[in-house]
């Protein structure tokens, strides 16, 4: 830690663990204390770890060739689109690195499309308020939270915030300047806010009308997370692109841009690239995790999980949970106090959780958690809310 300070940019701020293995839904630090991860990174390790078949599919990969350029063909990278274009009913997909990139190609394809279609000055892009949708640029422009946009001023301009689930508001936004909007299913850094199924149908009814593109940010609540491959399914509405990242790629870095029969051929050659991106040890990583969530009943158990979470800390009874949010395994529990000193003496009794504001858990376990974890992570946190 002292190393850490000396020579690493003090740019994060990390809790006193330094985890040093982990296993199924298990991490360990250097002294071999064992921690239950409802955290799976930020949403990443969504088959746990050292998963066997993780490890397989890379020693495999790693053994035939680590990386190629986008100059030549590599199965890897194809396999893994002909899968994820397939179980996600979209028509052509864009491998990048991070959830961030991969938003950067979804903003890039939206401002072509329209000012192909209808010249310039339609660029504007609707986002909402708390959103979050990465650190480039253009995606902390894209985010709608006050909180990132000091000091690194000028930004990308072209973005419009509307309220989460505010109907009225996004109709009085909508003009002739906008080319799309992009928005969370379930609002993920911003506190865990689900989108309401009628705001949504809403939204891309006006969208389809007046052309404008419906970008969904898959990046944390999509993959399996909220017991679909992607989380907007459940809002029964579509997309003209969608972007995801995180537990894509169970630990390996990888982002996608997924295109409809509207926008797929709007980034043609050489208008975007990557050197890193579909690079072949994070598409063969990705393949295992898409070939998992299509396993029967794994969207079913990752549901059930979530209301066993859900109905258990509604049980505790504690005067301090003020509600329970999310879906299937994205879930945040808003507190009428702090989290901070909560999340802290998690740790001390070997439970990991995230937060999402100061007022929120939130949890985002490995996808293939056993109940019996999810008891031991939950007796620690029944002891703290009721304490
Ligand atoms: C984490 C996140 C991003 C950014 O992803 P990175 O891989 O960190 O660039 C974008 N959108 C959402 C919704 C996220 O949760």
């Amino acid at each position: 830690m002292e190393k850490e300070e000396k020579y690493l940019l003090q740019n994060y701020g990390r809790f006193p663990v330094v985890i040093e293995k982990g296993l199924g839904s298990k991490v360990y630090d250097l002294e071999g204390k064992e921690y239950i991860d409802m955290t799976s990174g930020i949403g990443v390790s969504s088959l746990g770890h050292s998963n066997k078949d993780i490890i397989y599919a890379l020693e495999t990969q790693m053994n035939k060739v680590i990386h190629t350029s986008n100059l030549f063909y590599n199965s890897s990278y194809i396999n893994l689109g002909e899968k994820l274009v397939k179980m996600s009913k979209m028509n052509k997909v864009f491998f990048s690195n991070s959830g961030a990139e991969a938003n950067e190609a979804a903003i890039k394809a939206a401002r072509k499309y329209s000012s192909e279609k209808y010249g310039q000055g339609r660029y504007n892009i609707i986002t909402l308020k708390q959103s979050f949708h990465g650190r480039t640029m253009a995606t902390l422009s894209a985010t709608g939270q006050d909180k990132y946009h000091k000091h690194f001023d000028p930004f990308t301009p072209g973005f419009i915030y509307a309220e989460l689930n505010n109907i009225d508001e996004f109709k009085s936004l909508v003009d002739e300047t906008v080319c799309a909007v992009m928005m969370e299913a379930v609002q993920g850094e911003g506190g865990i806010y689900p989108m309401e199924e009628t705001y949504a149908k809403q939204v891309c009814d006006i969208c389809n009308k007046k052309d404008i593109l419906v970008i969904f940010d898959e990046v944390q609540c999509g993959n399996g997370r909220c017991g679909a491959l992607f989380a907007y399914e459940t809002l029964g509405v579509k997309p003209d692109i969608v972007t995801t990242a995180k537990g894509l790629g169970a630990g390996m870095p990888i982002g996608a841009a997924l295109f409809n029969e509207k926008t797929e051929n709007v980034l043609g050659k050489g208008d975007h690239g990557s050197t890193f991106g579909g690079n072949p040890m994070a598409t063969a990583s990705a393949l295992v995790v898409l070939e998992k969530l299509s396993s029967e009943g794994f969207y079913e158990e990752v549901i059930a999980k979530g209301d066993y979470i859900r109905d258990k800390i509604i049980s505790f009874n504690s005067p301090l949970v003020k509600e329970i949010r999310g879906k299937g395994l994205m879930l945040g529990i808003e507190l009428n106090i702090e989290v901070k000193d909560i999340i802290k003496n998690a740790i001390d009794n070997g439970v990991l959780f995230l937060s999402a504001g100061p007022k929120v858990i939130r949890m985002l376990p490995p996808l293939v958690i056993e109940y019996e974890e999810i008891d031991q992570a939950l007796d620690v946190l029944k002891s703290l809310l009721l304490n």
